[in-house]
């Protein structure tokens, strides 16, 4: 049977902690899943280093390693895994379908699992240096900056936050903010401002970091906005905070997505990972602007796997209540 003539049970798109964990649950609920791995395979934990924060691994492990051991899992009961990005979904009609090169997939539920992408500074060598001193969370790597000198870039709420998460670790946090306020909300500032370990550089931005992929982040340069004047200050790890964006693109103009103020752009659920089309499911870093955890993603991966086979159990028993 070509792709043409088949409907899929499920269809789970993206390859992070999310994706591979609805797929272990949907295929052990014997819905043969499909999984489409994406434009990054296994997701951003791939571009991470030791996660030490993953229950079950006392030693820690890496990131891609995590990832291959869920694709081992969610193979051995009979996932289907599919190399491609998807181009093109239409969710309007039923079956949905769902676009791959030259392929197009139906499905009766679809999982959504396509996570969120940092924002970044745009300097030249900043993706050759993540992982070694570049890094987008605190809470997976303030640990390896014990007795270290560390920026953040930013000023909202998730920089304040990480700076003083850094603080109980390194021994100088400073952060650096294009403007003289912060954005964000007045008690993670009070926390922050108040902290001897954090110092602030106001109206300046980051122009370079220093460091190459042997030697790993040596420090950064700074400029002053309002003087022009540039300066180099040495540090271990830069700690990039400047927002996330989800990666909805595909979805939009079909699922309700929250269009202001926090969250903006990821995709809303209700009841724990129905989207505004039922059958249609989302699950971690794509639906979650909050917590943004392996863990977490991993977790509402369960609960939408879980949701998809209730689901496609609703749609039998319709059909065998017409018969
Ligand atoms: P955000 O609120 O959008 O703040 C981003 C910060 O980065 C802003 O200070 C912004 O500067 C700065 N920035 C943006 N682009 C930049 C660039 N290219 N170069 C230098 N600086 C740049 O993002 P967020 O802090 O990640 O927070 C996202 C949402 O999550 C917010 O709604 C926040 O309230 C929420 N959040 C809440 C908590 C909590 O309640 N505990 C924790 C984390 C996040 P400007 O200020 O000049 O725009």
């Amino acid at each position: 049977m070509s792709e043409a003539d088949a409907i899929h049970e499920t269809i789970i798109l993206g390859s992070g902690p999310a994706g591979l964990t609805a797929a272990i649950y949907a295929a052990r609920g014997r819905c043969c899943p499909i999984l489409i791995r994406g434009s990054q395979p296994g997701g951003q934990l791939t571009t991470t280093t030791v996660i030490e924060n993953f229950p079950g691994f006392p030693e820690g492990i890496d990131g891609p390693t995590l990832m291959e051991e869920m694709e081992k899992q969610a193979r051995r009961f009979g996932t289907r895994f599919v190399e491609g990005e998807v181009t093109k979904v239409e969710l309007g009609s039923r079956p949905f379908r769902i676009w791959v090169g030259d392929e197009i997939y139906s499905c009766l539920t679809l999982i959504i699992c396509t996570g969120a992408s940092p924002k970044m500074l745009g300097l030249p060598n900043e993706w050759e240096l993540y992982g070694r001193g570049v890094s987008v969370c605190a809470t997976c790597d303030a640990f390896f900056y014990k007795d270290k000198d560390v920026v953040v870039v930013g000023g909202g709420d998730t920089a304040v936050e990480e700076a003083t998460f850094l603080a109980r670790f390194a021994r100088k946090v400073t952060v650096v903010h294009r403007r003289n306020t912060l954005r964000a909300s007045p008690v993670l500032q009070k926390r922050a401002l108040q902290n001897k370990h954090i110092t602030f550089r106001w109206n300046t931005v980051v122009t370079a970091i220093l460091g190459d992929k042997e030697s790993g982040v040596q420090g950064v340069r700074l400029r002053d906005l309002i003087s022009g004047e540039e300066k180099e200050l040495s540090c271990d790890g830069v700690f990039v905070a400047i927002g996330h964006t989800s990666n909805t693109g595909l979805f939009r103009e079909q699922l309700e997505i929250i269009d202001e103020g926090h969250g903006e752009g990821y995709i809303v659920t209700r009841n724990g990972t129905e989207t505004s089309i039922p059958g249609v499911f989302a699950a971690g870093d794509v639906q979650d602007p909050y917590f943004r955890q392996a863990i977490t993603a991993a977790g509402t991966g369960c609960m939408a796997a879980m949701q998809a086979e209730r689901y496609i159990e609703s749609l039998n028993e319709e059909k065998e209540g017409a018969e």
